[in-house]
């Protein structure tokens, strides 16, 4: 991993550290939506065959990172058998899945110290990058209801509170960019109209409250790195390199 390359304020990786652990607490005893906490635990009990022996997490999976980020990544939700089943977000969606393509973008960004997501216990360790997914719990065909992302977006918002350096989000995929402006709505910003349309590198700068220092960010948008979209190339490392880079660029 490279060194950062600017000075964030130390105080917030203390401060927000139990705060943080409490609001993930919160996202992981939630039981909110009955439809998804009857998939999770279902897929967590039939389990797929390649992971029979092990238990599955099976419950909300909160965000993963650097309390002190400023880029936090938002992605659609967890995977039945990778995230449901790890605990940790983008982790053990399979070899060069969606966390794999992530992991190693951000690897050659130099956001993280290994290339990888497979496991909770890689030591993978991210810099200046929160990861997070705009629903908790995983979906049945990765299909959240508008509802699910509408009530799940009270747990993003608190954990965002507890990230007091975040100035950029990178919604991977539409829902995700759509739900940081649900997410903004909420917090009552104006938002501008007409609402900025999603797409590869699309970026936008928005009010995120009235008040520093969660006042002001830049939105930039990724088609998600399903296998869907990585292996139609649709999504290539190039385009997520192009992407980080403009994150960098746009850090202040
Ligand atoms: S999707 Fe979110 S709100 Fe719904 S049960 Fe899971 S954690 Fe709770």
């Amino acid at each position: 991993m490279t060194a950062s390359r600017h000075t964030r304020p130390d105080l917030s990786r203390l401060e927000g550290a139990s705060s943080l652990s409490a609001v993930r607490t919160s996202i992981i005893e939630c039981e909110q939506c009955p439809r998804l906490r009857s998939y999770c635990k279902e897929v967590g009990r039939i389990k797929k065959a390649a992971f029979r022996t092990e238990s599955y997490w099976a419950r909300p999976v909160p965000g993963f990172g650097d309390p002190a980020a400023r880029i936090l990544i938002l992605g659609l939700a967890p995977a039945a058998h990778g995230a449901n089943r790890t605990g940790r977000v983008f982790t053990g969606d399979g070899i060069g899945a969606s966390g794999d393509f992530l992991m190693s973008a951000l690897h050659r960004a130099g956001f993280a110290n290994i290339a990888t997501s497979q496991t909770v216990d890689d030591g993978l360790a991210l810099d200046d990058v929160y990861v997070a997914a705009a629903v908790r719990c995983a979906p049945p065909d990765n299909r959240p209801m508008p509802e699910e992302i509408d009530r799940c977006l009270a747990h993003l918002d608190r954990e965002v509170e507890q990230l007091p350096n975040i100035q950029m989000v990178v919604a991977l995929g539409k829902i995700a960019w759509d739900a940081w402006f649900k997410l903004l709505a909420r917090r009552g910003v104006d938002l501008p109209r007409p609402k900025p349309a999603f797409g590869h590198g699309a970026h936008t700068h928005l009010a995120l409250s009235s008040a520093p220092p969660l006042h002001r960010c830049t939105l930039i948008g990724a088609y998600h790195p399903s296998r869907q979209n990585t292996n139609t190339g649709v999504v290539t490392p190039r385009m997520y390199d192009d992407v980080f880079r403009l994150a960098r660029r746009t850090l202040r």
